[in-house]
């Protein structure tokens, strides 16, 4: 089976085509359809298909936008996209996940420079430098600064 094949396949299950319309169209025998749809999470019907699709997605191992077969490397970053493409179009599609990615910066006034920053989801980070933490603690207004 070919990544073209395996990849029709499951858009055509997808679709709710049923093994035997699948075999004449990739010139397969029915046997070889059904058991790589039964290996796949591809039997039952259309429903079903979508709902372990899904779950595929989720587990990435077919591209959360397109639907697609990903080929992971095997070591490093786990791909969700089979694309840069793919990957725009999905986070345009979720702003949501965006925006909450968003709420896990922290804005924080220095107490020492009363300057404001944000940190990336630190909530316990107080001071906007090493620097202004080690002024704060170890020196106090009766040292005369
Ligand atoms: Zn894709
Ligand atoms: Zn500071």
């Amino acid at each position: 089976m070919t990544e073209a094949e395996r990849q029709q396949i499951y858009n055509l299950r997808l679709k709710g085509v049923g093994y035997k319309a699948i075999a004449a169209l990739l010139g397969k025998s029915r046997d070889t359809v059904r058991i790589f749809c039964k290996q796949n999470g591809l039997d039952g019907d259309a429903k079903v298909v979508a709902l372990n699709v899904k779950e595929q997605m989720k587990n990435h191992v077919l591209c959360s936008s397109c639907g697609k077969l990903l080929k992971q490397k095997g070591r490093g970053r786990i791909r969700k996209f089979c694309s840069d493409e793919c990957r725009r179009k999905w986070w345009n599609k979720n702003p949501q996940v965006r925006k909450k990615r968003e709420t896990a910066i922290y804005n924080y006034t220095c107490p020492q420079c009363e300057k404001t920053f944000s940190c990336y989801g630190n909530k316990k980070r107080k001071f906007c430098s090493h620097d202004c933490y080690i002024k704060y603690r170890f020196w106090s207004e009766e040292d005369g600064i």
